[in-house]
């Protein structure tokens, strides 16, 4: 059938060879000919779209001309040596930059001959340029202006050994003429026509060679749906599978310190979203499953709450619970913000981090295992092996995204059954791209903040108009209000962040004197204590303003701060900045945000400020932020068979991700074990996936 013409090696191929069979293993990663079909073009040039030179106005988009050369020259010397190439077309002039393989390229170019050329332009001194511009001499018959044309992606010794994507092309358009009857369908009939989804051959065929949008548009649908489709059978199996084999804690009891707390010792009433959350995660506790569940909500929207409840109820069935947090200030103020909704009542809390003093730490150790303690906050700390529970039934993990899933499974192993294991992020992204992301949890979301909290106005203000910032700062402290002012945290240079801090220390208190103002500072250099005794004193109103680096990032609750003025907002990431300003607007107050820049940003930082200014919504930032950065770098660490997709997009594809989900979960559950004849196909291509990647997705 089909697998050996697909699996036959690429220097077979005719017009390939030895030599450029070579260049295509080792420059582009493909080795058989089904890679090479499943080497998709990055873009299409539509032959149609000619731009004039005269009508070029911005240097935002690539513009594609049609040129004369006038004029080949070397400019420069040494590093900034360049080839200059003069084009023009009946409109105007325009010049071509090339800073490398300037040997390589200057021959392709002949004065008096017609070139198609696509590139973005840039201007220097009112006049614009194309640098490293894509090219092509028009000959003849070479290029039809019609149609669409594929563009590959390609290296320089692909390159100049042939297979640039014209080369590329010519191999794919003969692999193309081979390949009729020898790809199979792998999806069923029913989906196909369902969703009336191009045929696999055709879809193939189409997207190397479309012959019009609408044709490309159905080919790239298809294949998307059909890779997100495998994908997400993949990991619904997966976690099938997991919840058949591990049990979890069964909390059957009532609770009576669930009711009594939630009765009698909430100071407010718990928001609809705050009330279905529990209601789920009750469900998965009374159900003798393994609860692995990841809590989305926004910042301030009531997610520390909703995890004590949880861990109440853990205690009530004779459990003892944990909460991890990232760093030793979330960690402490979750301490004290818990110990105080519990001290009417007897429960055992106490904090473990870095700095918890040794004989603090064995009284600890000794109150865990004999069950006294029932609930143990802290950070990494709670990890270590010396730290043994008596009876540990729930895990709570704050802001998820620092966590790695090699301490997740730390956790697990602190009982012979593991934990129930409750994972809490404020960086909320759509629900079905968090299913694949975190494919073995389920997720709950909290979509509502506890009434009467007036959304935060977020300001861009340059770093010249500061003086004003500073009077805003006045009046608002002269209110009684009090205010963050961050400055960012790069790793790479910390001596050089805290010589900012420190510079805008003293600016700061310059402007606003003692004995009238206080400032307190807070910074990575700072010794623990010393952090917590400041951070305290602005908890307590003490001091107006806290001037810090992000080590506030998260957690820190001082409902009175009605002022976050961030520092080169431009430095931060988009969830950064959301974190950051969910420390303010906690209270009655209205509260502010002021992004300060200079007036050089780049394009991202751009779209991030105004983002910040636009919404407050962590949902709409988050899809930003995908789209700004891509899956991988949210992800981190994370599973990157998740990952490693060809054609379809998690950013950009989120209604074909939602369809293909829904798709193979009424496959699962009309038929689980995939055995019915009319899904024979999808059986056998799972299969080959799996074998092809056994290392795949193992996620906790
Ligand atoms: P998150 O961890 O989701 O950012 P928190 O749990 O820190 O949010 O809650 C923010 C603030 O809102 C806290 O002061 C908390 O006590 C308060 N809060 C939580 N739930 C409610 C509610 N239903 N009504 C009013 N205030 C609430
Ligand atoms: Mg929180």
């Amino acid at each position: 059938m089909s697998q050996p013409l697909l699996a036959t090696p690429i220097e077979y191929l005719k017009g390939v060879g030895p030599k450029k069979g070579e260049l295509f293993k080792s420059e582009l990663r493909i080795y058989t000919y089904g890679q090479l079909l499943h080497f998709f073009p990055f873009r299409y040039i539509d032959r149609s779209q000619l731009n004039k030179i005269k009508d070029i106005h911005s240097d935002e988009k690539a513009v594609q001309l049609k040129v004369v050369v006038t004029n080949i020259s070397e400019v420069g010397a040494g590093r900034a040596k360049r080839l200059s190439v003069i084009v023009q077309d009946s409109t105007g002039m325009l010049e071509l930059i090339f800073f490398k393989g300037i040997k390589w390229l200057k021959p392709k170019f002949k004065i008096g001959r017609e070139y198609l050329v696509y590139g973005k332009p840039t201007k220097y001194r009112s006049q614009y340029n194309i640098a490293h511009p894509e090219f092509e001499e028009i000959t003849n018959d070479n290029i039809k202006l019609t149609g669409l044309q594929p563009v590959y992606h390609s290296t320089e010794k692909a390159t100049k050994g042939g297979l640039n994507s014209k080369g590329v092309e010519r191999a794919i358009q003969q692999l193309l003429h081979q390949i009729p009857r020898h790809i199979p369908e792998v999806l069923s009939n029913e989906i196909i026509s369902d969703l009336n989804l191009a045929e696999r051959e055709v879809a193939f065929i189409n997207i190397h060679q479309p012959k019009s949008y609408q044709e490309l548009k159905k080919a790239s649908f298809r294949l998307k749906f059909e890779e997100f489709f495998f994908l997400q059978l993949r990991l619904i199996k997966q976690k099938l599978a997991k919840e058949k084999a591990i049990k979890g804690h069964l909390f059957e009891a009532v609770g009576d310190l669930f009711n009594e707390f939630y009765s009698n010792h909430i100071p407010f009433e718990l928001t609809n979203a705050q009330k279905r959350v529990v209601k789920e995660i009750r469900r998965d506790l009374g159900s003798n499953k393994h609860m692995n569940r990841l809590l989305q909500g926004d910042v301030g929207s009531g997610k520390t709450l909703v995890s004590l409840l949880v861990m109440l109820l853990a205690i009530d069935n004779g459990f003892q619970a944990c909460l991890m947090a990232p760093t030793e200030i979330l960690a402490t103020q979750h301490f004290f913000t818990i110990q105080e909704f519990l001290k009417d009542l007897s429960v055992g809390v106490m904090l473990l981090t870095g700095s918890t003093k040794k004989s603090e730490r064995e009284i600890i150790h000794a109150k865990l295992q004999s069950g006294e303690l029932h609930i143990l906050i802290g950070t990494h700390a709670l990890l270590e092996d010396v730290v043994q529970f008596k009876n540990l039934g729930l895990t709570v993990i704050d802001e998820q995204h620092r966590f790695g899933v090699k301490q997740r499974a730390k956790l697990w192993k602190k009982n012979t059954i593991p934990p129930h294991v409750l994972v809490m992020t404020a960086t909320p992204i759509p629900r079905t791209l968090a299913m694949t992301l975190y494919g073995d949890l389920d997720i709950s979301i909290i979509d509502e903040l506890p009434p009467g909290r007036k959304p935060i106005k977020t300001l861009h203000k340059y770093d010249k108009h500061r003086l004003s910032v500073f009077g805003f700062m006045e009046k608002q402290i002269a209110e009684g209000r009090q205010v963050y002012v961050v400055y960012p945290l790069i790793e790479e240079s910390e001596a050089l962040d805290f010589k900012d801090l420190m510079d805008g220390y003293e600016s700061l208190s310059r402007r606003f004197p003692l004995p009238k103002y206080k400032i307190s500072v807070v910074h990575g250099k700072m010794k623990a204590q010393d952090k917590e005794h400041e951070m305290q004193r602005f908890a307590k109103g003490e001091t107006q303003i806290l001037v810090a680096t992000t080590v506030i990032e998260v957690g820190v609750n001082v409902p009175n701060a009605s002022v976050m003025v961030i520092e080169s907002a431009n430095k931060f990431g988009l969830s950064q900045l959301h974190q950051l300003r969910g420390r303010v607007g906690r209270g009655a107050n209205q509260s502010y945000c002021v992004l300060m820049t200079d007036y050089k940003l780049s394009q991202d930082a751009k779209t991030r400020i105004e983002t910040m200014v636009k919404t407050n919504d962590g949902f709409e930032i988050a899809e930003v932020d995908l789209k700004l950065r891509g899956p991988g770098d949210i992800l981190g660490t994370q599973q990157s068979g998740v990952l490693d997709l060809k054609i379809a997009d998690l950013a950009k594809d989120n209604l074909i991700l939602s369809s293909a989900r829904n798709k193979a979960q009424e496959l699962l559950s009309d038929d689980p074990e995939i055995a019915n004849e009319e899904n024979r196909m999808i059986r056998v291509h799972l299969s080959s996936l799996i074998k092809r990647k056994p290392n795949w997705g193992r996620i906790s």
